[in-house]
Parts: C-alpha cells; structure tokens; sequence
C-alpha cells in the first residue's frame, strides 16, 4: 500500500498524509454563503475535495472519515438579501442551502458527514471571544470585538504576507477604533433593524472568521488533518482562523492545508458583464452533472481552469463513450491501481482520468466502470443517460441493437450490409465512430 501524498500549502511541500488518528480521520472545507445560487467557480472547490473524501475513505474506510462542510448563514450580503425581497434572512439563507445541497448531489458530490450552520453556534463563538480577551488576543471597542493582529507572533504564516500586505488586507474596514490597522472582526455590533444576537458586547452578529474556528473546535476539534478551500481564501481568511484557534487553544490547528486554484470561464475571468457567469443551478438544467464535474476535474486542483461549454461537451462526449462500453457490465470490485495511485498523488486527476481512458475497452470495461464510478462518474445506468438523446423517431435501444447488426455483419465481412446500416442511421441523424475501443455514435452535427 503506498502512501497518500498531498501539496501542504503551510509548508509550500508535496507531503506524506499521516492522520492524527486513522480511526478518525478529519476534514474540513469552507462552505457556501448562502445569499444566491452558487456559480461554477463555487463547485470547484467541492468537487475537488470530494475526490479527497472519497480517497481517505477507501484508504482509512467509510466509516473513519468525518468530512465538515458549513453554511454561512449571516452575512451582511444574505441581510441585504433579505431586505431586498422583504423575508426574513431564514428565507433566504433555507431557499439557497437547499439548492446548493441539490446541486452538489447532481455534480456527483457525496453528503459530508457535517454540515453545520453559523447561526447554530453563537454560544460557542462568545465563549471563544471570551477567551481571547481574557488571554489578551481580543479586545472589546466600540460593541466590537476585535482580534489583536500584533498578539500573535507568528500570525501570517499562511499567506507568508509581509507586515505590508497584512495591513491592506485588513483595510477593508478602517476604523478608528483598531489598536492596530492589521486587527480584524471577530463580532460587530447590530442595529435595531439588523439581525442580531446578545453578547456580553451588546447585540450584534459575528464575523466569518470566527464561524469556522469554532464550528471546527465544535465538530472536529483542536487540531484537525485537513482543511481546505479555494486559494482566494488562503488570505485572510484562513491565516484568521488559524490566529483565533492556536490563539484559543494554544496548539497547532490544522497539519494540512489544501488550496484549489482558480476557474476562469472562456478564458476569462467570470463576471455577469462579460456573460460568462454560469450558476450551477443553470447548467444542470440543460447539461448532465457529470459532464459538468469530470470538466472541473480535468485540470489537476492546484492548477487553474478553464470552463466552457465547449469543454463540457467534449467531456460529455467522454462519458458518452464509456457508458456504451460499460453498458450491461457489472463493475470490478476493486477500484483499479491505476486510478487510486494516480490519485494517491497529490489528487492527480487528469492522470487519474487518463488511467480510466486506457481501461476503455472492451476487455477492461468491469475496470473502467469501478474505477469511474470510484471517481463519481457513470454513477447512473447507459439508458437513463441517453435518455431523450436519441434523434426523433429511433430510441437509444434501437441505435444500439444497429450498431450490434453492423458489427455482425463485419465479422462476416459483409461490408455492404454495414455500409447500408451506417448509412441508414446518418439519415437519421445519428453518426457512427468506429475507434480502437469499438463503435460509438453521436448525434450528427
Ligand atoms: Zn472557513
């Protein structure tokens, strides 16, 4: 059994993955603001690190994985939210966690094995602001509370920022009342009017930061093997977390950080203006899940990506492939080697993906079926996927019953019969390929 290794953005390493305990192996990835429908860029970062939960689960077993994805489920943009529609922000905040569960489950992801809410842990943040003050980390000014940047020696460790950049970071809000530019929100106060809660700091809401620190000491615990998320949240986000939780605790907080790299779509930036901004919620409603998560696991996580629909369509065409090969076939019980070693190394999907290309034959078809099916693809059976694929007037069935007559017909070296076979399905609209790995059909362009 070889080890797992992964890039440790803490130590800018490739590392060997030794849990903390192997009978509990624990993960943690930032979850959704849930203020709208989440977007492509969103689903990167899930589906990334589903792979890395399903890989700790055949390497550790089911049951010795604990996965934690939270909501942020108060925010200042989930309130104007709110406002905007006239509800209450549990409207909303409801209405766009179910869809992103929803939508999650379509692109393959698995259910984590938590998903908290911030608003269910208010006690314990005041209880970890409380220790923060007490040990000289946070102070209380203006019904805020905020975190002393300059308590902590090692603070920026994450990012490696200099004393610079930590501060423009934290510009965000300049306030009067920072003892330090760097120092950032760990709870601010709330109108009348705003969504609050009481504290010994007066009414108010808390800050980002502080949600996920204490929803990991809550679910998780002090220190913790993995926690990741997208690398625009390396900084400050995550180095703020790191402060509030060594800072509470007094011991490392997490021994492996794990960051994806950036989706551009069409080569862009993705942005309403440009029109190429794509919910997820959107493209589910007129393309396969599948080809939507095996797109965003083409490029390896750390790396950049680049979405269309283009490539979704190729990837597609993929699919296409293999399910007409592994139709009717009964998956391998093992996962093939090829595909967890591929993985095994630092998440290497698209190598992963081209260990499963080259189990796509006819010989390997009971691999290439375990081994995708692994990775959460050919997750449904070949009729349900070619559902309504088919042109007007010939059912997948029938095209597939052709394709079987022409193969016939080669055997026997009757040409012109598959000739007339291949040529009757182009009049309707169906174009043959034979390849390597047999004949495949597509609807002609
Ligand atoms: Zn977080």
């Amino acid at each position: 059994m070889t080890d797992i290794y992964l890039y440790n953005t803490l130590a800018r390493e490739k590392q060997k993955f030794v849990p903390i305990d192997p009978k509990n192996v624990r993960m943690y990835v930032c979850g959704p603001t849930v203020w709208d429908y989440a977007h492509i860029g969103n689903a990167r970062p899930v589906v990334v690190f589903d792979m890395l939960f399903r890989l700790l689960r055949h390497e550790y077993g089911d049951d010795h994985v604990t996965y934690a994805r939270n909501f942020t489920d108060i925010d200042d943009k989930i309130m104007k939210r709110a406002d905007d529609e006239g509800v209450s922000i549990r409207t909303i905040t409801n209405r766009y966690a179910k869809a992103y569960v929803e939508d999650m489950a379509t692109l393959g992801a698995m259910t984590p094995t938590i998903q908290p809410k911030a608003t269910e842990h208010i006690p314990e943040m005041i209880r970890m602001m409380q220790t923060l003050i007490e040990r000289g980390h946070a102070y209380e000014a203006e019904g805020h509370v905020m975190f002393n940047v300059p308590s902590m020696e090692n603070y920026g460790r994450l990012s490696r920022h200099s004393r610079d950049e930590l501060v423009a970071g934290a510009r965000v809000d300049v306030a009067p009342f920072k003892r330090d530019p760097a120092d950032f929100v760990l709870w601010k106060p709330s109108s009348e009017e705003q969504v609050g809660w009481n504290s010994p700091w007066g009414r108010g809401r808390p800050g980002w930061h502080l949600e996920c620190s204490c929803m990991i000491e809550k679910h998780l615990g002090e220190t913790i093997d993995i926690h990741a998320g997208g690398q625009d949240l390396i900084f400050p986000h995550h180095e703020n977390e790191i402060a509030q939780s060594e800072c509470t605790h007094g011991k490392q907080f997490v021994n492996y950080w794990m960051h994806n790299g950036y989706l551009t779509v069409d080569g862009e930036k993705m942005s309403k203006s440009l029109g190429n901004f794509h919910t997820v919620h959107d493209l589910i409603a007129e393309h396969p899940g599948e080809a939507i998560r095996l797109s965003l696991l083409t490029a390896h996580y750390r790396q950049p990506v680049d979405f269309s629909l283009e490539s979704m369509r190729e990837q597609k065409r993929r699919l296409d492939r293999w399910y007409r090969l592994t139709d009717g076939v009964v998956a391998a019980a093992d996962v093939p080697t090829s595909v967890i070693e591929a993985l095994k190394d630092d998440l290497n999907t698209p190598k992963a993906i081209a260990a499963l290309d080259a189990l796509a034959t006819p010989e390997t078809a009971a691999d290439l079926k375990a081994g995708a099916q692994f990775m959460g693809l050919l997750a449904v059976g070949a009729t349900t996927w070619f559902q309504g694929e088919a042109p007007e007037g010939i059912s997948v069935a029938d095209i597939e019953a052709k394709i079987a007559e022409r193969l016939d017909a080669r055997k026997n070296k009757d040409f012109a019969a598959s000739d007339r076979i291949r040529d009757e399905l182009l009049a309707m609209g169906i174009l043959l390929e034979d390849g390597a790995s047999g004949t495949t059909w597509r609807k002609a362009d």
